[in-house]
């Protein structure tokens, strides 16, 4: 047999209203936790994924991004050109030239992939993320919007003081190391008087064969 109900409480009329009313004042005196954007901009992380840009000079026109690409949303045209060769006999080398690079973000899931597998650094992420549009096929974008779009990478993060010197750095640095001792060795036997003031002796003679 089922049990009893317990006796409610009777309700006081206008209870609820007086309830609502206390929230409302509770929130409206707490600090807003939206931003009113457009007016306010966003404060976003410095890695956002917002767009991709393109370095273009970097691009070799490998098509791995293309190929990598899981929505294949990546659209690259090229053509071969042909470099003469450097020396007489030499071999006339060819190269290939881009002609079209467009991203369809429309497709585009920001994955990341593209840029991953970039072996010459030529895609960046960019937090540039108000490129909306009212048509879909306005979400095509090509080379000169992803170069636009690249002046709006972010500095690369400074390295840890602790961490391994970059190898290009270490490459660059020892090349012009030794370009400084072979440029040493030349000029070994003047550079003793360098420190003395060269010009000091030279100044009394100076006068004179200027006058004649
Ligand atoms: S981020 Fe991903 S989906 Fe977008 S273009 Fe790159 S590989 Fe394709
Ligand atoms: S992977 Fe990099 S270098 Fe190769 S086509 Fe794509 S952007 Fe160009």
């Amino acid at each position: 047999m089922a049990e009893p109900l317990p006796p409610t409480r009777p309700r006081i009329p206008g209870s609820g209203l007086a309830k609502g009313l206390a929230v409302t004042l509770r929130t409206m005196t707490r600090k807003s936790v939206t931003d009113q954007y457009p007016d306010a901009q966003p404060d976003l992380p410095p890695r956002t994924r917002g767009v991709i840009g393109l370095f273009e000079e970097n691009c070799t026109v490998c098509m791995l991004c293309a190929r990598e690409c899981p929505d294949w949303c990546i659209y690259i045209d090229s053509h071969k050109e042909t470099i003469p060769a450097a020396t007489p006999g030499g071999r006339e080398r060819s190269r290939n030239v881009l002609d079209r690079f467009a991203i369809d973000f429309s497709l585009c899931m920001y994955c990341g992939i593209c840029i991953e597998v970039c072996p010459f650094d030529a895609l960046f992420w960019s937090p540039e993320f108000e490129y909306a549009e009212t048509d879909i096929r306005d979400l095509t974008h090509e080379r000169d919007k992803l170069r636009e779009w690249m002046w709006t990478v972010p500095a690369p993060p400074a390295l840890d003081p602790a961490a391994e010197e970059p190898k290009e750095i270490a490459a660059a640095r020892k090349t012009a190391e030794k370009l400084a001792a072979a440029q040493t060795e030349q000029t070994g036997p003047t550079e003793p008087t360098g420190p003395t003031g060269p010009t000091a002796p030279s100044d009394p003679a100076g006068p004179q064969g200027g006058d004649s």
